[in-house]
């Protein structure tokens, strides 16, 4: 078993107490993907390793784990421990979201380096946004394209018909956007606008400080959302469902 310590950057995606002083962390690193740690007597006032291993911080820690077994924290430095992520109920359930939906379709210890930049990424911005909406979309599209599931939005799917109608459909089995043609009388797709398809291809292709020039009507945002909903449920199942339930106690799009 190879336990020498290593260092590397990570965000903490979710922690919960154990024993008297512990706790067990989920991290993401940027080198060695996911994984679980325990960070010893961090709950006892004087831990050198509280900042670094707060809930949603970006941190840098140095800890020795075997395979197969729990990881131990024994350094650590906040990078940027995101202080506003836990400021609020609505930043704590929106950076809870992204830390769920996370662990849940991560495999351990995988390194996904553009997995680690996107949390990064979207940890930062939800830290100072008033509207966390498209940034949680960002999130939702991205990690599905990272993952092997970007949606088709340029052309119907079945006849391959460019994005010229004002109304499209959205089928996740099939991939991506179908036309009114193509879709037929289908009442399981999610109906969608094109000016909603062309949100969505924005947040797919543009450099993210654009993105927050982008103006959307509700109609719109209620479409996006359920767009993405029924992607994310599609490809990634009851985790990403569960986790969309829990925010939604909290958040409504
Ligand atoms: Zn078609």
């Amino acid at each position: 078993m190879d336990t020498r310590a290593r260092t590397d950057e990570c965000v903490v995606l979710r922690g919960r107490d154990f024993g008297d002083a512990d706790r067990i962390l989920v991290l993401l690193f940027r080198e060695h993907g996911k994984l679980s740690c325990i960070a010893k007597g961090v709950r006892r006032p004087k831990s050198r390793l509280k900042a670094s291993t707060q809930l949603f911080s970006y941190s840098r820690v140095t800890f020795s784990a075997g395979r197969g077994s729990l990881g131990v924290v024994t350094q650590g430095e906040a990078v940027d421990s995101l202080p506003a992520l836990r400021d609020d109920l609505t930043s704590i359930a929106c950076a809870s979201y992204v830390g769920e939906l996370l662990d849940a379709v991560l495999p351990e210890g995988k390194k996904q380096e553009n997995i680690f930049i996107l949390a990064v990424t979207t940890l930062t911005l939800l830290a100072g946004a008033e509207d966390p909406f498209l940034i949680l979309k960002y999130f939702e599209l991205r990690l599905l394209a990272e993952l092997g599931y970007r949606p088709e939005l340029e052309r119907c799917v079945g006849c391959g018909r460019g994005v010229d109608a004002a109304r499209f459909y959205i089928d996740p089995p099939r991939g991506g956007l179908l036309c009114r043609a193509c879709n037929g009388g289908d009442r399981r797709t999610a109906e969608i606008s094109a000016g909603a398809v062309m949100t969505l291809e924005r947040l797919l292709r543009w450099d993210l400080r654009r993105i927050f020039n982008l103006r959307i009507s509700p109609d719109a945002r209620r479409e996006i959302d359920n767009a993405l909903a029924a992607y994310l449920e599609y490809h990634l199942g009851s985790p990403a469902a569960r986790a969309r339930a829990n925010l939604s106690l909290y958040w409504q799009p």
